[in-house]
């Protein structure tokens, strides 16, 4: 087994790259990119459940292990499934390569893996997905690669935790569960100047809403759990960036470790891409919504959400992030005992931390997704006991608002 490089599918044109057409657009490429239909002429895409592939003799087999034939070999390497995934994703977030991986942390862990060693720095915004952090601190650290990390908006910050051995930036925008955003054009170059990667883990946003690979990001890595499911099925991920350390470095990880993706999750992941712009939409549409009902209620203390002009980094919106985004966080008054009141009160929404999902959820951050951070580190992330992170589903927007008044009536106004 000699070669790490993933196999080049160029040769065999999908249905779109056969249509002609130069430059599809969003919705076109999420529907029709990476299905090479087989010679049964099946409309929709196969799940193709095989561990590995079949030679027609033992010098071909020999020519794909060497990689002087390009195709499949075994399906911890390469599955026609996972590839249609990798490729319509990547067509979606405009990038050269795409590799999928079997979750979020996955992808993580193969960039860090893929291009990180001893001795290595990173810089990481406070606010990261919690498992983010501990892979970070508890496991990364053991082979000597440490991380510090500054305030997600803080330009200065970020310029002045760059060392000599940092080697990449990494970050969540918008955070969770505040929203807060950066500016990623600004990070990206400075990160170049001084000689940094950046990595932009996409989750929230998506690439119906965020392309930050255009704004000068150089690696995207995503959950696909969550929007790209869109309906709470599947654990899954992806990282995606240049052919040579996406399709090279994190590759040649994935292929030998193995945290690769299943064909069926693969496929589950590819028909969520088909909707993901209307969804995105649908989402915004709801938060933003939710977001101005929420800031009109007497127990309601604080609302974050992107897309209103009271938030700080409100002039994104529109520059980098099309739409403010599904998530809305508010404190309200009385807190712990007030936010616990308001979210045990609902009877439609799911008490739960996952988020992108069809159905809206409901968490109590201090004491689910960040509980195990300390108090302090807690106040800087801005997450008070009396905050609430709701992820709007797709029900009706005054069902959502019916749920959430019954627990809110209860509270101490202003
Ligand atoms: C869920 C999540 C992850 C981790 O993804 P998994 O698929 O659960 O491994 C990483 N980043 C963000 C922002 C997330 O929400």
């Amino acid at each position: 087994m000699t070669y790490t490089i993933q196999p080049d599918l160029e040769p065999f044109p999908d249905a779109l790259t056969q249509s002609g057409s130069t430059r599809p657009g969003f919705a076109t490429r999420a529907v029709r990119t990476g299905h090479r239909r087989t010679h049964e002429g099946e409309h929709g895409e196969p799940i193709f459940t095989t561990s590995s592939f079949v030679f027609d003799s033992a010098a071909e087999a020999a020519a794909r292990f060497s990689g002087e034939s390009p195709g499949n070999i075994y399906s911890r390497f390469t599955n026609p499934t996972v590839r249609a995934f990798e490729e319509r994703l990547a067509a979606l977030e405009g990038s050269e390569s795409c590799v999928a991986t079997a979750s979020g942390m996955a992808a993580i862990l193969a960039v860090c893996m893929g291009l990180l060693q001893t001795g290595d720095h990173l810089v990481a915004s406070r606010s990261l997905f919690g498992s983010t952090t501990l892979l970070f601190n508890k496991y990364l650290s053991r082979f000597g690669i440490g991380t510090s990390y500054c305030d997600l908006s803080d330009l200065a910050a970020w310029d002045a935790a760059i060392g000599p051995q940092t080697r990449l930036l990494f970050c969540e925008t918008p955070s969770n569960p505040i929203t807060e955003m950066v500016d990623l054009r600004t990070l990206a170059e400075l990160a170049h100047r001084r000689n940094c990667l950046l990595v932009v883990d996409n989750c929230f946003c998506t690439p119906a809403l965020q392309r930050p690979l255009e704004l000068g990001a150089d690696l995207v890595i995503h959950s696909a759990t969550k929007y790209l499911d869109g309906q709470g099925r599947c654990v899954g991920g992806a990282v995606l960036g240049d052919r040579k350390r996406v399709g090279e470095e994190v590759y040649g990880v994935l292929r030998t470790a193995g945290p690769t993706l299943s064909p069926f999750n693969a496929w589950v992941f590819l028909k969520g891409l088909e909707t993901l712009e209307l969804r995105m939409a649908a989402h915004s549409q709801g938060a933003a919504g939710l977001a101005d009902w929420l800031a009109a209620q007497p127990g309601v203390a604080h609302v974050y959400y992107p897309g209103r002009a009271d938030h700080p980094q409100h002039h994104l919106v529109g520059v980098q992030q099309r739409g403010g985004g599904g998530i809305v966080a508010f404190d309200v008054h009385g807190g712990r005992p007030g936010a616990w009141g308001v979210i045990d009160a609902t009877r439609l929404l799911s008490i739960t931390a996952n988020l992108g999902d069809t159905k809206t959820t409901i968490t109590h951050p201090a004491s689910t997704t960040h509980g195990r951070l300390t108090p302090e580190q807690r106040a800087a992330s801005g997450i008070g006991e009396g905050l609430i992170r709701v992820a709007v589903g797709l029900e009706c927007l005054v069902d959502i608002q019916a749920d959430l008044a019954r627990g809110l009536a209860l509270l101490p106004g202003q």
